[in-house]
């Protein structure tokens, strides 16, 4: 047995398995992915962008932004495919950033890392300081 809990889409009290959606919405949105790729099928269509798909098929931009997070419409096939950068909404094509974004990430994390180390090493050699005080003062 699930659990009870609210659909992430119609906020409707269900009994949560696997998916945070109702079986309603789940239906729906299967459907509609079905829509999505009957349209994107076609070869005048394989180069649609996410504008031309909502206004041809009338799904919702965020969920065939869900569906090519999930790779279930593959970029590599239908070229115009993006959604936006988690950070900047910038068009990317896989993962949740952009690659400006992962760099600037790892420069700040790098820098993080870099002051955790000299802090540390303060630290370390004030241990240091200390116990040749200490070995100083047993000496005498
Ligand atoms: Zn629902
Ligand atoms: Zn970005």
């Amino acid at each position: 047995m699930g659990e009870l809990a609210n659909c992430e889409r119609c906020n409707r009290v269900f009994v949560k398995q696997l998916r945070g959606i109702c079986n309603e919405c789940y239906q729906k949105e299967e459907a509609d992915f079905r829509t999505v790729y009957n349209f994107l099928r076609k070869r005048d269509n394989r180069k649609a962008t996410i504008r031309q798909i909502v206004a041809a098929t009338g799904v919702d931009e965020s969920l065939i932004y869900k569906f090519i997070r999930e790779k279930r419409l593959q970029p590599s096939s239908f070229p115009n495919l993006s959604y936006p950068c988690e950070r900047c909404q910038q068009p990317i094509t896989e993962g949740s950033l952009c690659e400006s974004c992962q760099t600037q990430l790892k420069e700040d994390l790098i820098q993080h890392d870099a002051v955790e180390s000299i802090q540390k090493k303060g630290l370390k050699e004030e241990k240091e300081a200390t116990y040749y005080a200490k070995g100083e003062w047993k000496k005498d």
